[in-house]
């Protein structure tokens, strides 16, 4: 469960989908108009569609429109996780995020201790020792 009431996430759902909104205006501008209109729809009623983004990433190598689609699909992860009644709980350990975390990053699927725990398995990979 999570100690957020509705009225605050039907903030940050105004608020997300409006950012959503803007985002893919933003993304179709920035992509040929004649190319495939439907490129970024990431409406989507159900999984195919969070899939088919991601192989759009893929796709892709412009790095900006890369970054806006990776935000979408955040942003209608969080939304979808709205209509779930699944935000606000970490998806790893189930306890629900502040709203302080959640108000920051609205976006946010994790509380803040499995948030730090991830950054520290990250930071710990051989990668990052240059
Ligand atoms: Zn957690």
């Amino acid at each position: 469960m999570t100690n957020i009431t509705k009225n605050q996430i039907d903030e940050l759902k105004k608020m997300m989908e409006l950012e959503l909104a803007q985002l893919v205006n933003e993304t179709q501008e920035e992509m040929d108009p004649e190319s495939k209109p439907s490129y970024i729809d990431v409406g989507g009623d159900g999984d195919s569609g969070d899939e088919a983004v991601a192989d759009t990433i893929v796709d892709t190598d412009n790095a900006v429109i890369g970054l806006h689609l990776q935000k979408a699909i955040d942003l209608n992860a969080a939304l979808d996780r709205i209509q779930s009644g699944v935000y606000g709980v970490c998806i790893d350990c189930g306890d629900s995020v502040s709203f302080e975390r959640i108000s920051a990053y609205p976006t946010a699927k994790r509380c803040i201790s499995c948030q730090h725990l991830r950054e520290k398995m990250f930071a710990s990979e051989p990668k990052s020792n240059l």
